[in-house]
């Protein structure tokens, strides 16, 4: 097809959109370490997390074998009210770079969440309806996930409770107000209606509270309130198979058009939108049939991949979740207070931590500066305000894109555009008003986190 005939945005018609998700762990070679039970240190059986997860769910969780599963008509329904979401063509940022290279992004940003994490909101919303559960906990950080759910739970008629960390709470009052009249009771993480909360308060009363820490809470309060669950919205396998809506609307829209990526360009905070965009490609590399390069995107200010231990960690700071074997800085690890917007978690998602311990996918790091320059630029050429967690994708999408202009090559590449970013507005005034500064934490800095993994014999591999 010739190139100036492709549309500025593709999409899939209602019929076209995908009635299965994707599980990339059919199409691995090696799996991940098997989670682990942290009082016996075996490997945790679905079982261990009918406490924790809704039995579908834990089901998913542990399904390492199943290549298709049915999405169920009610969330198929969901899904119709705002996808497909379009694949888009980049042509003005491709002109004011300059580069040959053809730069597509799928924008996962219309809808109320402003975000992708919708489309896992709905579905573990569903399944815990489903199951006659009575109400849901979790934890939110930049607030998309909290936004989401709460939007997810309304639709299912499901009471929330969403643990907010402190400092999103106060930089993004409207976000919470957003939850709030989705129906979702927000609390500020730490808090003191759980232990786990009074505990990180009374040996740290000035804590603008982390991610991890708000996971304790929710967990703990959804363990100890009867028919009540905790869903959480990235890391997780059965999250990664719920955003794989993602890589097979990306791919299937490819197709129409005739392209296939040489690059795909994801954020990875814990994984679930770069898990969701690269499934249907990681599987054409795994099997074979094609060998895109894969490159996760992540903040120097919390840099997993890049430069974090693969070992056995807990998924929480609370330490009552099922430990992973993932690329981690520790649960102990807390970002810097000047690290803006989301992608804080310390862990990656064990299935991305897999791929990338073997070779299948590359990492970069970039400083928040950069990234809120690539943000700004990107605004002004697409019309789309970006997240800032979004803008780290773009950063290395425009950095591949001039890499192609100073080779002269036409590669074509393909970026997650996660979401909006107008809740992130104090950063981006920041940014602007050049209060903004790039953090690089020090090895003695990433210390306290290492010394926070457990200690048990897998860890010394
Ligand atoms: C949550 C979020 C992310 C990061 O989470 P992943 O699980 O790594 O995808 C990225 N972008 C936006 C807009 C988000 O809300």
């Amino acid at each position: 097809m010739n190139a100036n005939k492709i549309p500025h945005r593709i999409y899939l018609t209602e019929d076209q959109m995908p009635k299965q998700w994707y599980n990339l762990r059919a199409d691995m070679k090696e799996q991940p370490d098997p989670m682990l039970n942290p009082t016996t240190l075996q490997p945790a059986t679905e079982e261990d997390l009918y406490p924790v997860f809704c039995r579908e769910l834990a089901h998913q969780e542990m399904d390492a074998t199943t290549r298709y599963v049915d999405i169920p008509e009610e969330v198929q329904d969901f899904y119709k009210m705002y996808r497909p979401s379009p694949l888009c063509r980049a042509y003005n940022l491709e002109k004011a770079l300059g580069t040959p290279a053809k730069i597509y992004y799928k924008f996962e940003g219309n809808n109320t969440s402003g975000s992708h994490k919708l489309n896992s909101a709905v579905a573990q919303a569903y399944y815990a309806k489903k199951e006659g559960l009575s109400s849901l906990t979790t934890e939110t950080g930049a607030g998309q996930w909290g936004t989401a759910l709460s939007e997810a739970c309304a639709f299912f008629g499901l009471p929330l409770t969403v643990f907010m960390v402190k400092v999103s709470c106060e930089q993004k009052p409207f976000r919470k107000a957003v939850i709030q009249t989705f129906g979702g009771n927000v609390i500020a993480s730490p808090s003191n209606t759980t232990q786990a909360g009074r505990k990180i308060l009374e040996d740290n009363p000035h804590t603008g509270g982390s991610l991890g820490c708000a996971i304790s809470e929710a967990v703990e309060k959804a363990v100890s309130t009867p028919g009540c669950r905790y869903v959480l919205g990235s890391v997780l396998n059965q999250v990664l198979l719920h955003q794989s809506i993602i890589g097979l609307e990306s791919k299937q829209a490819m197709e129409l058009i005739e392209e296939y990526p040489d690059i795909i360009i994801g954020c990875a905070g814990g994984g679930s939108n770069l898990g969701g965009l690269i499934s249907p490609f990681m599987q054409d590399k795994l099997t074979g049939k094609a060998n895109p390069r894969i490159v996760a995107v992540e903040p120097a200010s919390c840099p997993s991949l890049t430069r974090g231990r693969y070992a056995y960690d807990f998924c929480d700071t609370a330490k009552i979740t099922p430990m992973a074997r993932m690329y981690t800085l520790g649960s102990g690890f807390m970002p810097s207070p000047n690290h803006a917007g989301g992608l804080r978690y310390h862990g990656m998602s064990p299935i991305l931590s897999k791929l990338y311990h073997d070779g299948y996918m590359e990492a970069v790091s970039v400083e928040q500066t950069r990234v809120f320059e690539a943000a700004t630029l990107f605004a002004k050429q697409e019309t789309i305000l970006p997240a800032p967690e979004s803008a780290h994708a773009i950063r290395t999408a425009i950095d591949e894109a001039l890499k192609c202009k100073e080779t002269g090559e036409a590669k074509t590449i393909l970026f997650g555009l996660t979401g909006t970013g107008y809740f992130d507005m104090t950063a981006y005034s920041a940014f602007l008003e050049g209060r903004m500064n790039d953090y690089i934490p020090t090895e003695e800095d990433l210390k306290p986190g290492f010394e926070s993994l457990p200690d048990i014999p897998q860890n010394h591999f």
